[in-house]
């Protein structure tokens, strides 16, 4: 366990948005080291307001539920350390996502463009009786190669809210969903690659991005959705993959 050590009268001050224009939204909490963006929602939570709303759940990077901006930036509230000499920082919720209630964002839209692309392997069924062996992609194939490092999205939607054109709700599907779609459609053992390569080459699929890398540069599991859109790009005109 890490050491956590407070100076006297080190103090943090946040602002954060609220919906409720009449309810608190600048707040004093005492500072502890190393301090994560998640520990100041919870001391203003038991010090200040108890209806402050944010979610949470694993604290560990794991669940995508976190996610909040901070001074700007979409970053998992539970991962992000405030820095060492800060001495205020500013949480509003994720952009491009309807606000429930504070930081709270209803997800919906994220999921549906997920959904959109047909997010599950598809597998051959003439292929895969009860007897058969399941088919592997060997782990020193470049197919492994190109898949690998695309697949532990935790579906926490940094991306989505620092894309601005997902962010400005412009029908994009978005650099999650259409990475998720990459992954899938470079898997030999799917069979819903021609569909969902249909999918991203509509008017909301990959022609929309203008590689401004801010998916990249957001995801906090270090996954690069503009190389994704890249690939996509190519796929729809060469089956070669
Ligand atoms: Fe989060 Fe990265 Fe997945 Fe986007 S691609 S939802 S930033 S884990």
């Amino acid at each position: 366990m890490r050491n956590r050590h407070r100076k006297a009268g080190d103090e943090l001050r946040v602002s954060v948005t609220r919906s409720d224009a009449a309810a608190a939204d600048e707040f004093t909490v005492p500072r502890i080291r190393p301090m994560m963006v998640l520990d100041a929602l919870l001391a203003i939570q038991r010090t200040h307001d108890p209806a402050i709303g944010f979610r949470y759940s694993c604290r560990v990077g794991m669940c995508g539920t976190c996610t909040v901006r901070v001074d700007g930036r979409s970053v998992l509230a539970c991962q992000t350390e405030i820095p060492e000499r800060a001495e205020h920082i500013r949480i509003d919720p994720l952009a491009g996502l309807p606000v429930v209630r504070d930081l709270v964002v209803d997800t919906a839209p994220f999921w549906q463009a997920w959904k959109s692309i047909t997010p599950y392997l598809v597998p051959d069924e003439d292929a895969a009786g009860m007897d058969a062996t399941p088919a592997v992609i060997k782990p020193d194939s470049a197919e492994r190669e190109r898949i690998d490092p695309s697949l532990d999205c935790i579906g926490c939607a940094a991306c989505f809210s620092s894309c601005g054109i997902a962010s400005a709700r412009r029908d994009f599907i978005g650099p999650a969903a259409l990475n998720r779609a990459m992954v899938l459609v470079a898997d030999s053992r799917d069979t819903a690659a021609a569909h969902r390569l249909d999918v991203v080459a509509t008017d909301s699929g990959v022609d929309r991005c203008h590689y401004i890398y801010g998916c990249s540069a957001a995801c906090p599991k270090g996954l690069d959705p503009a190389q994704a859109i890249r690939r996509l790009r190519k796929w729809r005109f060469d089956e070669s993959r």
